[in-house]
């Protein structure tokens, strides 16, 4: 096992930086999620830890050892792409033993030992004299993952392996993914724009915007704690609410609170942040509440309801169960506690007022 330090690793097409500057170090043994809008750099960088990119700037080290100028199969590094590479007319089985099969150093029972093993953690037993062709996107992909995983590399490399997958064959390819890494520690950099498959596969997500790591953290901290307007905004379905507050006296008064929040820099650039599952949401009138109006509902596929809330000035998003969510009207109260507001200045996370 071996962990991954990018040290101020940069690479330019022509004017535009697609990686700008990261230094982060990857734990070993660990899967590490790049997770970021389109464009912000997720390939680049993971094209660059495999070795097919050549950095404009910085260094890559595997376990202390630096591997800049290594090719792929000199990092011992094992890739699985969208699309899955396979050889069509050979089975499930030779497949996943071919690689092995430039491995001098293993006897033949050895990497029949490796296949059977893999063929048991994926699941892929019953399917193993199956010729590829024959196979749907889905488990072709999982036999892409026995590949990878059957050689034993140091690290493993997935780019966006779910993206063509339909949603059943991709929960079934999450699970297979799951299963595996209760087995088998390699250290992996997992590359997807999907933010659940993020929260759901990752020890830490690196969290990515314009070319840069804006945060890298467990899926639950960055969820909770997210350092950024950004980090609350892309994580979420919906993201975060942001609330612009208005200066009163020595503090600021935002609407979804009864009362002003002393702060001794207060000024307009600083937002407030509310999470809309974190809401409270009550009939109107209730105590404790401040009345809101309903502009907009949706219901959602778990039963629950997306309400648009109307406070003031204010617009916010709110998430109540389908109990409340059927009897609630045009009006409600809401409560915002206090211990699950975050707050912002110009962009970037404060300390609590
Ligand atoms: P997506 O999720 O859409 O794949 P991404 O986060 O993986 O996006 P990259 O593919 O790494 O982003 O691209 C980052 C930026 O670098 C983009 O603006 C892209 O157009 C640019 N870029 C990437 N590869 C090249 C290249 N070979 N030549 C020129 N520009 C490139």
């Amino acid at each position: 096992m071996v962990d991954i330090t990018l040290d101020g690793l940069t690479r330019s097409f022509g004017g535009m930086t697609a990686v700008n500057n990261i230094s982060e170090t990857f734990p070993e043994g660990s899967v590490t999620c790049l997770l970021g809008p389109s464009g912000c750099g997720k390939t680049t960088l993971m094209r660059m830890i495999a070795g097919l990119e050549t950095p404009s700037r910085g260094r890559i080290l595997f376990g202390g050892r630096d591997v800049t100028a290594l090719t792929p199969r000199q990092r011992n590094v094992a890739m699985v792409f969208q699309y899955p590479v396979m050889y069509r007319t050979l089975t499930v089985e030779e497949n996943i033993a071919l690689p092995l099969g430039r491995d001098r150093g293993l006897s033949a029972a050895d990497r029949q030992r490796r296949v059977e093993e893999v063929l048991d953690v994926l699941q892929l037993r019953k399917l193993r004299r199956g010729r590829m062709a024959e196979l749907d996107i889905g488990t072709r992909q999982r036999v892409a993952v026995g590949r990878s995983i059957a050689r034993r590399c140091d690290v493993i490399l997935f780019d966006e392996p779910t993206t063509n997958v339909e949603v059943h064959a991709k929960l079934e390819l999450i699970r297979a993914f799951k299963q595996f890494r209760q087995q088998l520690r390699q250290t992996i950099i997992y590359v997807t724009h999907d933010q659940t498959e993020a929260m759901t596969l990752a020890d830490q997500i690196a969290l990515m915007q314009a070319g840069v790591i804006s945060q890298c953290a467990p899926p639950r901290a960055l969820y909770e704690k997210p350092d950024s307007e950004f980090g609350g905004w892309f994580l979420g379905n919906p993201g975060m609410n942001f609330i612009s507050g208005r200066v009163v006296g020595t503090g600021m008064q935002f609407d979804i609170l009864p009362e002003p929040i002393s702060m001794p820099d207060a000024g307009a650039d600083i937002r407030l942040g509310i999470r809309p599952e974190r809401i409270r949401v009550a009939l109107p009138g209730t105590p404790g509440t401040l009345p809101a109006r309903i502009e907009r509902r949706f219901i959602t596929i778990g039963g629950q309801y997306l309400l648009t809330l109307r406070i003031g000035a204010t617009v916010l998003r709110a998430r109540v169960d389908g109990a409340l969510g059927r009897i609630l009207g045009n009006e409600a109260g809401i409560d915002c506690p206090m211990q699950h507001l975050a707050f912002f200045r110009n962009g970037t996370v404060m300390a609590r007022p």
